[in-house]
């Protein structure tokens, strides 16, 4: 085996102290975006908005073993929004006429307008995310809505569950919502959305956006680490200093090693250079690297 030890310390951290700071990007970016969430439910600059601001897919139909059920996904760059609805539970409140209806306006994939599909961009895939929460089984449920949030994939989400009520006269029908996976603050008035930040973590998601942002935060500050290091260099060899630490060079010897920090000597220059060099450049401050 080879006597030589991998530096460890200098890649583990690294990339440790990486991915953290780009879970910690993505999960605030995720909270700050479902904090700015308009209680009137509008979209907002995050593109966090109701159904009608950008479409993700046209409502579907899938089949499951307990029937069919209609899927309604939307969203903006850093949200998406997953309707489940039950057709077995719906059917309760539904008439004939709205059945008929739903056929057209819930198609299955393969049924669905070429018109439509156009105005949602061709669509080919139209599956369920595996971060939104399912229909429990039998399904009590009218609607599961998950709402997902994070750049750019999706780490924090959040479940409402609605639920039938049938009023005290038997004939009409409100809902219960059940929420889980949101801290809740607050209720707006009749029509508006709860203020909702979702903190249930998608695994799979904050595991690719710390990688993704963790990989590009360290690529910044790489980079601009190095553009730092090149400009303070600049400025020092302009006023005769030692470019790696600024120590005075006037006095030394031309081509002698730095006292300070032992680095070589700039590339020769004349004291001439040097200080016309400066002159010129105390009139036009310049970051040369
Ligand atoms: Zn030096």
């Amino acid at each position: 085996m080879s006597r030589r030890i991998l530096p460890i310390r200098h890649i583990l951290f690294p990339v440790v102290v990486g991915l953290a700071v780009g879970a910690v990007i993505s999960v605030g970016t995720a909270l700050v975006a479902a904090a700015l969430r308009p209680a009137d439910g509008w979209p907002n600059i995050l593109g966090a908005g109701p159904a009608q601001s950008r479409g993700v897919l046209p409502q579907f139909r899938v089949r499951t073993g307990q029937g069919d059920v209609v899927v309604f996904i939307h969203g903006g760059p850093v949200y998406t929004s997953v309707t489940l609805t039950p057709l077995w539970v719906e059917d309760a409140i539904m008439d004939d006429e709205q059945r008929a209806a739903g056929e057209e306006y819930w198609p299955y994939p393969e049924n669905i307008r070429p018109d439509v599909l156009a105005l949602f961009g061709h669509p080919t895939r139209f599956e369920i995310p595996l971060w939104a929460t399912r229909w429990s089984e039998p399904s009590k449920e009218e609607q599961i809505i998950t709402t997902a949030w994070g750049w750019p994939w999706r780490c924090l989400a959040g479940t409402e569950r609605k639920f039938l009520v049938w009023k005290s006269d038997g004939a009409s029908q409100g809902t219960r919502s059940e929420f889980s996976g949101y801290w809740l603050h607050g209720s707006g008035p009749a029509g508006t959305r709860l203020r909702q930040l979702p903190l249930r973590v998608i695994p799979a998601g904050l595991a690719a956006d710390a990688l993704a942002v963790g990989t590009a935060a360290g690529i910044v500050v790489v980079l601009g680490k190095a553009t730092l290091r090149r400009v303070r260099a600049g400025i020092h060899r302009r006023h005769g200093r030692c470019p790696a630490c600024g120590y005075e060079r006037q006095g030394l010897t031309l081509g002698a090693l730095c006292p300070e920090c032992g680095a070589r000597a700039p590339a020769a220059t004349t004291g001439d250079e040097v200080l016309h060099d400066s002159a010129t450049h105390e009139r036009a401050p310049s970051s040369r690297g």
